[in-house]
């Protein structure tokens, strides 16, 4: 019966050396290899096989005059079959030498043959770097991490979570488990719920951070606690979302943000050398949240270029050009960036970032060009000589450089010319993906004002602590108090970010309040915080960092799904399995639910 199936659980010998690591110095040993056929040859007298395994291909000769049995064997075997092979490592013949493969200096002569099991044929190849849709590679997922790129890819991944954990073991971080069944911290997102069976009608939430977990550890007396962790937030998935994610999760107790950041600056300059062997500068560069706002309209700027912008409002205080008349009479202010002459746009691009800044930000932009002798584009004619006199001098325009202005409420004309400028720093590729312009963006506002919701929120959460020189506008000017906070960012995109956390009861329970959240409710929800912050609870602070976001960036890829082995789609549904999926009836009988 198993001889029919052809089922063998045991592998017929143990394997001497992988694949890919053959060298002309093994010429002359007897070799055991096993791995998955990456392509045949059928030479009549001669068969030849790549054999792949983890660490790459190597080529097996079957010449019947070593072994006919095996000779015969191989004639049958088929692309991803799962075979193993003995025999005896050659120097190829240097017209047979394929420069192409880092085994390409020899061959296996083939002296025995086992084929441990048959592959259908694969939906596409493996050994081959082709276009080949997501949906597809997605669906056969452990196909498309047989293939080189993506065990690169996760073997990096191993190699910062390994850089991470020794880094930090080093400077004395302990790394702790956190529950993944618990209950709701608010993290700006939706939660992903697990229903109770033994509490019925009760839920309990994945995590979307260890955020208070990792406080409690901290008055729980851990002093630095760091964790690789699982987070889950049930968000409408953008293109580079994925609904569980990775961080590298970090407390201290008693740290200044300065401590902190220097921490951070340390592992990110580990990861890089051990993964990728580079090393970077320290310390980075340091903006101020409203600085960042105010030079390049992000809090994530990408510093790899220029282009900055100007707030060139002063400029048309006395306009006759109707149009930012009437919006700086509204309070709206003008901001100006110069794209140099050696950046030429032709009309239609400009066009194009006119309709799009349009589009996204319902903002006009203007733009003229200063040529030899005069102003030239749509707008020109609508700049007196004093409009242009002080943009000439605000943004030093020299003759060829092109003026591009927006107008509108501070906030938004400011995104709309950062987006601009991203937009001609992509053009013009000014954001080389070998320079790495790391920055730390400080000073968040605490609040924002939701108009959906009408009150005040966040921006980054209700656990991080005020200023304390802005403390006393707490009640007053809410808005203008400024967060011990900071975000690590690297060439424009956000790394992490934390905070120094609030330790003090009576003052969480003052923020919820600002926040809508009555002391009732608050100590409803959130009462096991307010108490363990009532029992000696030190000063406390520390950060995430996305795992997955620098896993992309050191793998040198754009899309998230090329660094998690088992990712989802946008639709939040894993292809392989079909999860979610179905349950059965009776199951939700037992968990007191009914579908609607
Ligand atoms: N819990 C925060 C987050 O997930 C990070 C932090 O404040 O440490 O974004």
């Amino acid at each position: 019966m198993t001889e029919q199936i052809g089922f063998q659980p045991l592998p017929p010998w143990q394997r001497t050396d992988y694949c890919g690591t053959l060298r002309p110095s093994d010429a002359g040993r007897r070799v055991a290899l096993w791995g998955w056929v990456n392509a045949r040859r059928d030479h009549g007298g001669l068969v030849f096989i790549d054999l792949r395994d983890r660490e790459g291909v190597v080529q097996i000769v079957f010449n019947p005059e070593r072994s006919a049995k095996a000779h015969e064997l191989a004639r049958s075997v088929r692309t991803e079959y799962f075979i193993a092979v003995k025999g005896e490592v050659v120097l190829r013949a240097p017209n047979t030498v394929n420069p192409a493969l880092p085994t390409g200096e020899v061959e296996v002569m083939a002296e025995a043959l086992e084929v441990l099991n048959t592959s259908l044929p694969p939906p596409f190849p493996i050994g081959e770097e082709q276009q080949i849709t997501e949906e597809v590679r997605l669906r056969y997922r452990y196909l498309d991490l047989r293939r080189p790129r993506l065990q690169r890819n996760l073997r990096l991944r191993h190699a910062i979570a390994r850089a991470t954990r020794a880094y930090f073991d080093e400077l004395g971080f302990v790394e702790v488990e956190t529950p993944i069944l618990w209950r709701p911290t608010p993290e700006g997102a939706r939660d992903y719920l697990v229903p109770s069976r033994v509490n019925p009608g009760r839920f309990y939430a994945l995590p979307q951070s260890p955020q208070l977990l990792k406080q409690i550890l901290m008055v729980a007396g851990f002093d630095r606690y760091y964790q690789i962790a699982k987070c889950f937030r049930d968000e409408d998935l953008r293109a580079n979302r994925q609904p569980e994610f990775t961080q590298i999760d970090v407390e201290m107790t008693c740290p200044t943000p300065e401590q902190i950041m220097a921490v951070i600056e340390g592992l990110l300059a580990r990861i890089y050398r051990d993964t990728l062997g580079i090393s970077i500068k320290q310390p980075f560069e340091r903006l101020t949240y409203d600085e960042a706002m105010e030079r390049f309209g992000t809090d994530k700027p990408d510093m790899r270029f220029g282009l900055e912008l100007r707030n060139i409002t002063s400029a048309f205080a006395g306009t006759e050009f109707n149009v930012i008349k009437r919006i700086v009479s509204e309070g709206g202010q003008v901001y100006g960036l110069r794209l140099p002459a050696q950046y030429q746009l032709v009309r239609r691009e400009l066009d194009e970032l006119v309709t799009q800044t349009q589009s996204r930000f319902g903002l006009g932009l203007s733009w003229a060009k200063l040529a030899e002798r005069d102003w030239q584009g749509p707008v020109a004619k609508h700049l007196g000589a004093y409009e242009r006199a002080k943009c000439v001098e605000a943004l030093d325009l020299e003759a060829g450089d092109t003026l591009l202005f927006v107008a509108g409420p501070q906030s938004v004309a400011r995104s709309a010319l950062g987006e601009v400028r991203l937009s001609l720093g992509h053009k013009f590729s000014l954001c080389s993906n070998d320079s790495l312009c790391f920055l730390w963006v400080v000073d968040f506002p605490l609040f924002e004002y939701s108009e959906e919701e009408k009150r005040l929120v966040s921006v980054n959460h209700p656990f991080t602590a005020p200023k304390p020189e802005d403390l006393p506008l707490l009640e007053s000017d809410p808005l203008a108090v400024r967060a011990l906070s900071y975000d690590v960012v690297l060439n424009g995109e956000e790394l992490g970010g934390g905070s120094i956390r609030i330790h003090n009861s009576e003052l969480q329970l003052k923020i919820f309040e600002l926040l809508g959240l009555p002391r009732e409710e608050a100590l409803k929800k959130f009462g096991f915080l307010i108490e363990a912050l009532s029992y000696g609870a030190p000063p406390h602070g520390g950060i995430a960092l996305g795992l997955d976001r620098i896993a992309m960036l050191i793998c040198g890829t754009e899309s998230l799904r090329d660094v998690i082995a088992f990712p989802k789609t946008q639709k939040a549904v894993d292809l392989m399995s079909g999860a979610p999926a179905e349950v059965d009836p009776s199951q939700l009988k037992e968990l007191a639910l009914k579908l609607v």
